[in-house]
C-alpha cells in the first residue's frame, strides 16, 4: 500500500524528493464533517466545476498576501516584489495541473489543521439533505475553497515550505478515505498544489482544465484582479534564424492576469458581473447581491471602497455566531480580515473592504480602534450606506422591501439600541405595514400625507398582520380614516418608544390610555357618572388585574377590549416575559366596555338584578380580552365553566 502511494505520487511529481528514512505514512482520517463535504465535492453535479481554480489562485493570493506583508513590516525580512507570484502549470502528459505560490506555507501542523479539517470556526454545520444536494450552498456559504479541487482531481497533492522553516511537507490524499503527511525537500517557501485531473467521462470533459486556453479564461474570468502575477509558460511560434519560412516553437511565461484590484479600476470600467464576481470570488455571499457600492476620495484621508448589501440574509446572522467587518487593506495589502471597528452594529449586514493608502501597515488591533483615519473612514462608510439605503428607498422601492424584509430589524434594533443615540440616522430607513396602503411605507410617508386633525402617528401591534386588522383597538380609528402602522416585530414598540416621535408628531399604540378621538369629553365624563357604580364593582371583581374599567371611545361593534397606561404596553409585557430571564412584568391594564353594545345592557341588568351573575359576566369580558390580546388566561378550566353555563 505505502509503495503504491509512494510510485503513484514519483510519478507524478518527479520535481520534488521525498526526504530519505522518512516513510511513516498512516494514512489518517478526515474529520466527521470534512468527510462528508469532500463526498459531496467529488461526487459533485455542480456546474461551476471551473470555480476550483478560482479557489485554489485565491488562496495562493492570501498565502503571498501574508508574506507580502511580512515583508513590509519585518526588517529583518527581505524580499523583492519580483518574488511575489503564482505560477499555474498543465502536464498533459502526466495529466497534472500545478499552482505554485511563492506565499507564507504551512508547517505541518498548519496542513493538517487547514487541509485536513474545515470551518476551524466551528459555524461549519450541514443543513438538511436537501439545501445540500448539489453543494452550491456550502461551496458559496463556506467557501470551502481547498476541497473543490475534488471536484476536478482524482488525486490532490499539496506540498509546502512554511516561511521560516527549514522542512517541508507533503499532503496528500486521494479523497475521502483519509490523507498522508510526511516530510519532503522543498527549496523555497511557499505551496504547490498538484491536482491529478480526473479521465472524462460521458458527461464532463475535465481535458479542458489541462488545456491552456481555457485556463487563461479562467483566470481572465474569475482572477483577473488578483494582485499578484499568475504566470504560466506558454507555446508560442517564431521564424526560426536565419529562415523565412519555416517556425519552431518556444516557450514563454506570460501574465495571465491585470492585476489591478478592482477597487482600483474605474467605475465606467467595470461591468455589474465584475462587481457580482468579486463579490463571490470574495466569499461574501453565493448569491447576487442586492447593491454595490463603489467610492473612492482622494483628500487628506484617501481611500477605496466596494461595498455590498446582500440580497438574502446570512444564515447566521441573527446569531452571536455572525462576526462583522469590512476587510481592510492599506495600500493594497490586506491587513486585517473583518475589521469590526468599520461598521457600526445597524449596517452590520454590509459586506466589502476599504483600501487606503493612509493607514499603517504596522498599527495593532488595540490601536487601530482609536486610529483618527480609521474612525474617519468609518464615518464615510456609515454616511454613505445611509444614503445609499436612502437612495434605494425613493428610487427602487421593490429592491428596498426586498432589503428591508432582511434587514429592517436590524435598523430597529440600532434605533432601540446604545441608548438610542442613533436614532437620528435610523429613523429615515425604518418601515411598517400600513393600514391604508397596505404595503411597508416609511414614517415620512405616514406623516406627510397624516390628516389635518390628526395628533399622532398611530400604530397597533400584534403578532401578524391578519390578527392587527382583527384587534377591536383598531375599529373607531379606521373608521375615523386614521392609517395605523402595524407592528409585527418584537422590536418594533422598543424602537419606537425610544424614538418617541418623528418630525414632532409623537407615537400612540391604538390600545394606549389616550388616543385622542376627540370624542365628545362631556358626555364620557356623564358615561363615567352613570356606570360608576358598575365599574367600580367589575373593577373590585378583577381585584389587581386591571387598574380601571371604562367606557370605551375606541369599540365600534366590539364588546370588551384591553387598554394599557404607562410605560409598558401589552406587547411589551409578552415580549419582555418570552425572555429567557422571564421578568414576569405587568403592563397597567385597563378592561374598557362598549356602551353601546347589547352586553353592556345584559351586564348592567345582572349588576342590578344578580350580583352572582354580574361577577361572572365580568370575570367572562376579562377573560376574553386577554385572549383576544393573546394573553393567557389564569384559570381557563372556570372560564369555559362559566361559559357553559350561560349556554344552559
Ligand atoms: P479558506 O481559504 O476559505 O479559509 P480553504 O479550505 O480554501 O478555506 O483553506 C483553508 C486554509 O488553508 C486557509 O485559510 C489557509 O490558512 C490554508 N491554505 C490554503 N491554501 C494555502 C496556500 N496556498 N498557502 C498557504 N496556506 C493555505
Amino acid at each position: 500500500m505505502r509503495t503504491c502511494f509512494l510510485l503513484n505520487y514519483l510519478s507524478v511529481n518527479e520535481g520534488y524528493q521525498l526526504k530519505k528514512g522518512s516513510v511513516q505514512m498512516a494514512k489518517k482520517q478526515f474529520k466527521a464533517e470534512s468527510k462528508r463535504l469532500l463526498d459531496l465535492m467529488i461526487n459533485s453535479i455542480y456546474t461551476h466545476k471551473e470555480i476550483f481554480l478560482r479557489e485554489l489562485i485565491s488562496n495562493a493570493s492570501d498565502a503571498i498576501d501574508k508574506s507580502y506583508y511580512r515583508s513590509l513590516v519585518d526588517e529583518n525580512v527581505t524580499f523583492n516584489r519580483d518574488d511575489f507570484y503564482i505560477r499555474i502549470t498543465p502536464d498533459k502528459g502526466k495529466r497534472t495541473l500545478t499552482i505554485t505560490d511563492t506565499g507564507i506555507g504551512m508547517t505541518k501542523e498548519e496542513l493538517e489543521e487547514n487541509i485536513g479539517t474545515i470551518a476551524k470556526s466551528g459555524s461549519f454545520q450541514f443543513k438538511n439533505e436537501n439545501e445540500i444536494k448539489d453543494g452550491v450552498d456550502i461551496i458559496g456559504q463556506f467557501g470551502v475553497g481547498f476541497y473543490s479541487a475534488f471536484m476536478v482531481s482524482d488525486m490532490v497533492t499539496v506540498i509546502s515550505k512554511a516561511f521560516g522553516s527549514e522542512e517541508a511537507y507533503m499532503w496528500k490524499s486521494k479523497g475521502s478515505d483519509g490523507y498522508t503527511i510526511e516530510p519532503c525537500e522543498k527549496k523555497t517557501a511557499g505551496t504547490d498544489i498538484i491536482l491529478k485531473i480526473k479521465e472524462n467521462t460521458e458527461d464532463e470533459r475535465y481535458d479542458e482544465f489541462l488545456e491552456t486556453y481555457r485556463i487563461k479564461s479562467l483566470v481572465k474570468k474569475y482572477s483577473d484582479f488578483i494582485k499578484y502575477p499568475i504566470k504560466m509558460q506558454v507555446k508560442k511560434s517564431r521564424l526560426k534564424e536565419a529562415s523565412e519560412t519555416e517556425y519552431e516553437d518556444y516557450y514563454e511565461d506570460e501574465i495571465l492576469n491585470s492585476m489591478v484590484p478592482i477597487w482600483r479600476r474605474n467605475k465606467n470600467e467595470l461591468k455589474e458581473e465584475d462587481y457580482e464576481r468579486f463579490y463571490q470570488d470574495k466569499h461574501f455571499g453565493w448569491e447576487k447581491p442586492l447593491k454595490y457600492i463603489h467610492t473612492s476620495a482622494d483628500g487628506a484621508i484617501s481611500y477605496n471602497m466596494i461595498l455590498y448589501i446582500p440580497s438574502i440574509t446570512p444564515f447566521d446572522f441573527y446569531t452571536k455566531e455572525f462576526e462583522k467587518g469590512l476587510q481592510l487593506y492599506s495600500n493594497g495589502v490586506m491587513i486585517m480580515e473583518k475589521c469590526a471597528d468599520l461598521l457600526p452594529d445597524y449596517f452590520s449586514f454590509v459586506q466589502g473592504l476599504v483600501d487606503s493608502p493612509d493607514l499603517s501597515l504596522n498599527i495593532s488591533r488595540e490601536l487601530l480602534q482609536h486610529d483618527r483615519q480609521l474612525k474617519f473612514i468609518a464615518k464615510k462608510v456609515k454616511e454613505k450606506i445611509k444614503s445609499e439605503l436612502l437612495n434605494m428607498m425613493k428610487n427602487e422601492p421593490e429592491k428596498y422591501e426586498t432589503f428591508y424584509k432582511n434587514f429592517g430589524r436590524q435598523l430597529k434594533y440600532g434605533i432601540y439600541s446604545e441608548w438610542g443615540q442613533n436614532k437620528e440616522i435610523l429613523q429615515d430607513l425604518i418601515m411598517f405595514y400600513s393600514s391604508k396602503e397596505k404595503k411597508y411605507v416609511s414614517l415620512d410617508e405616514y406623516v406627510s400625507r397624516m390628516k389635518e386633525d390628526q395628533k399622532y402617528i398611530y400604530y397597533a401591534a400584534g403578532e401578524s398582520i391578519s390578527r392587527i386588522e382583527k384587534m377591536p383597538q383598531t375599529e373607531m380609528l379606521a373608521e375615523k380614516g386614521f392609517e395605523i402602522l402595524y407592528f409585527t416585530d418584537d422590536v418594533d414598540e422598543f424602537a419606537i418608544k425610544t424614538l418617541t416621535e418623528y418630525k414632532e408628531k409623537e407615537f400612540r399604540s391604538v390600545s394606549s390610555g389616550d388616543i385622542d378621538l376627540d370624542a365628545d369629553d362631556k358626555k364620557s365624563s356623564e358615561e363615567k357618572e352613570q356606570n360608576k357604580e358598575l365599574f367600580d364593582f367589575m373593577k373590585e371583581v378583577l381585584s389587581g388585574k386591571v387598574k380601571e374599567v371604562r367606557a370605551s371611545k375606541r369599540l365600534k361593534s366590539h364588546p370588551v377590549c384591553l387598554a394599557s397606561e404607562g410605560a409598558l404596553s401589552i406587547e411589551m409585557e409578552k415580549v419582555l416575559n418570552m425572555m429567557p430571564e422571564n421578568p414576569n412584568v405587568k403592563a397597567e391594564k385597563i378592561l374598557e366596555l362598549n356602551t353601546n353594545h347589547p352586553m353592556f345592557s345584559a351586564i348592567e341588568n345582572a349588576f342590578k338584578e344578580n350580583k352572582d351573575k354580574a361577577k361572572k359576566y365580568t370575570n367572562i369580558l376579562y377573560n376574553q380580552a386577554l385572549l383576544i390580546e393573546g394573553l393567557s388566561i389564569d384559570d381557563p378550566v372556570q372560564y369555559a365553566n362559566d361559559v357553559c353555563e350561560l349556554m344552559i
